[in-house]
This record gives C-alpha cells, structure tokens and sequence, in this order.
C-alpha cells in the first residue's frame, strides 16, 4: 500500500535499513548525557541547519511533537496576549490549546480563497503572532510574501510559524520569523514521534525574560540544555538517528522545493476542467504545494477511497468539517515520480 496520507505518511525506502543499522550500532539504548548522544545531536542539528537552510544563529530544539511546541509556545513565550490567524482546523486547535493556557489568545479568521491581507493587520498589541503557513486540513498556505510584509508591519512581537506540513517540502524564510515549528512524520517521510522547534535569538531572549520555568518543557530550561546538545528528558534518540541519516541523503532545499513545486503545479493540471475531482482551493496563490485538497460529492468521495485502497493507495480523509467532502492527496519528498504516475493512472477513470 502506498500512502498519499498527509501525515503519518509515506517513510523513505531506507528506513528499515537505517533502523538496523541503529540497532547495530547500540543507538536504541544509547545514554541521552553521553558523548556520543551529543555528537548525534550536534551533527543533526548542523545538518538540518545546512539542508533546509536555516539562519546560523537560530537555536534548534527537538520536541515530541508539534502540538507539544503549540504548548511550550504558550506557557514559555505568551506573556499575556497571542493573536492566531487562521483558516482552518489544525491553526483553530492551535488557538484551543493555547487559549486553555494562557486565557488573552485570540482568534481571526480569514477566508480559505483569500489570501491573509498582511497589510491591514495591525496587530502590535499582541506579545506573538502565530500563523499556520500550510493548512494541512484544507490544503492552503500562507505565501512566504504574506510572511514577509506582516514581520514588516509587526516589528514588536515575535512571530510564530507552525509549518509542520511544508518544513523540508519547500522553501522557508526563516528569517522573517522567530519560531518555526514540525514534526517529523509528514515532509520529512520519517515515522512519528519527533518534533522541531527553531527559535530566533529573540525568541531565546524573551523566553529568557518571561522566566518561566515550571515545567520540563519550559523553553529557557530547553534552550540552556540544548547549549550543551541535550535535552531536559529522554528524547526520542532513535527519531533523532533517523533524521540525521534522511538529512544526510537530503538534497538542500532550494532543489526539493522545485521538484516539490513542479509536481504541485502538475497535481493541479490535472484536476483543471474536471468534471467529479474539483480542487477545494479556487486560488492558486494560497493554494497549498504539499497538501492536495480535493472536493466531490460524499458518494464519489466514498467510491474512491475504497476503489483506491483495492489498488494499493491510501488517500488522506478530508479533516474536520470537510471529513464527507473532501480528500486529501500529500505532496511529499518521499513519495516517488513513479507512485504519482500510477495514483494519477488510477484517479484518471474518475475526474
Ligand atoms: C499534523 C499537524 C499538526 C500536529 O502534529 P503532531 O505531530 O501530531 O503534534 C499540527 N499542525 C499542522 C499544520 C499539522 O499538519
């Protein structure tokens, strides 16, 4: 079975390869305060740095998951107030989350075929500004541009980025934002269990300032660890050996996105003019590139799923709301030219 799922979803090739090796070499029980734990971490977070691009001075922390960082997000680095934008179910549970923790959250939501008007948002009030750059749930993204202007108009407070489905799928620029945030089991093609946090200098120094240290996830208590390549509990170490050896067959960056951008832009070619398979999102410019979202009727809908899993594909569910309506197709690094051929052989006989 071949897995478009958007997360879990489809692993490398070589896992099962690289999982032996990891038992060979003793990393299943490998001591997370020994010098070889720290040279696995330092030279996983200096891989990372240098495939996905990521600013020299940002601060690399590894968490369990990206809800986790929703968390350590709210309890390290709002002081009172946080203004969530969002279109969708993964950015509205964010600011659940966070609104059960620190109660000044708000909420603004934009339309899913609008871009986020970056000019007209005045939102200086806030101590941080969190925006999901790739809805997963309904298969839209905030343009790097949108990102750009509001870190522009928004000097003050720190911004934070949830990019758990596009981080290592497409180009970021980390610089115009403070906190960007995945985890492992959606572009990374890695199973669950593993988070990514990185944090600008200023992020560091407001958590600094903030103080807060009640909890083992408390952010300045994570950071001055991780000054020493450590974490404040048992990390997923064998999470942390498989990263860095995906990181290391990993093209950089810039060449991924525009395999992954290419292969979006031939998704969509395919479903233009179709009579059954509409794509959800109207406008290309916040159409997501790793996440297909596709509109049809429930009956047709129901068909295809279960036409698709006989011939060995899984497709993603529609998410929240849009569980009967839509289906969901991942534009992941992992899955090959050659498993997209067949899946666009079967959906053929459909639009
Ligand atoms: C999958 C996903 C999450 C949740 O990730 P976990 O690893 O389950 O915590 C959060 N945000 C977005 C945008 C996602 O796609």
């Amino acid at each position: 079975m071949v897995s478009f799922y958007p997360g879990p979803s489809r692993v490398h090739d070589e896992i099962p390869k690289w999982v032996k090796a990891a038992h060979r070499k003793g990393v299943m029980s490998m001591n997370h305060r020994s010098p070889e734990f720290i040279a696995l971490s330092k030279k996983t977070v200096g891989l990372l740095k240098e495939k996905l691009d990521i600013p020299d001075d940002y601060t690399v922390l590894f968490t369990s998951s990206a809800t986790e960082c929703w968390e350590i997000i709210a309890q390290s680095l709002v002081h009172t107030t946080s203004v969530h934008f969002f279109n969708g179910s993964f950015g509205e549970k964010w600011f659940d989350y966070t609104h059960r923790i620190k109660q000044g959250a708000t909420a603004v939501r934009f339309e899913i075929d609008r871009e986020l008007k970056a000019e007209k948002l005045n939102a200086n009030e806030g101590d941080i500004l969190c925006i999901t750059q790739n809805e997963t749930s309904n298969g839209t993204q905030v343009p790097g541009h949108v990102l750009q202007q509001l870190r522009k108009k928004n000097p003050e407070p720190l911004i934070a980025v949830d990019v758990t489905s596009s981080m290592a799928g497409i180009q970021l620029d980390f610089n115009s934002a403070d906190i960007w945030f995945a985890s492992v089991q959606k572009c990374f093609g890695l199973p669950a269990g593993l988070g990514i946090m990185l944090c600008s200098p200023r992020a560091i120094q407001r958590a600094a300032l903030l103080d807060e240290k009640d909890h083992y996830n408390s952010l300045s208590f994570m950071a001055d660890m991780m000054e020493k390549w450590q974490t404040p509990n048992t990390p997923n170490v064998l999470g942390i050996y498989l990263l860095m050896r995906v990181l290391k067959e990993m093209e950089i960056i810039s060449r991924t996105h525009k395999k992954i951008t290419n292969r979006a832009t031939s998704w969509w070619k395919f479903f233009k003019g179709a009579r059954n398979l509409k794509l959800l999102i109207p406008s290309e410019g916040v159409r997501s590139h790793t996440v297909i979202a596709i509109v049809a009727q429930p009956e047709v809908i129901t068909r295809i799923k279960l036409k698709a899993s006989k011939k060995g594909f899984l497709l993603g569910e529609g998410y929240g709301d849009l569980r009967k309506t839509t289906i969901r197709i991942a534009n992941f690094p992992a899955l090959s030219d050659k498993e997209v051929k067949q899946l666009k052989g079967f959906l053929k006989d459909y639009r």
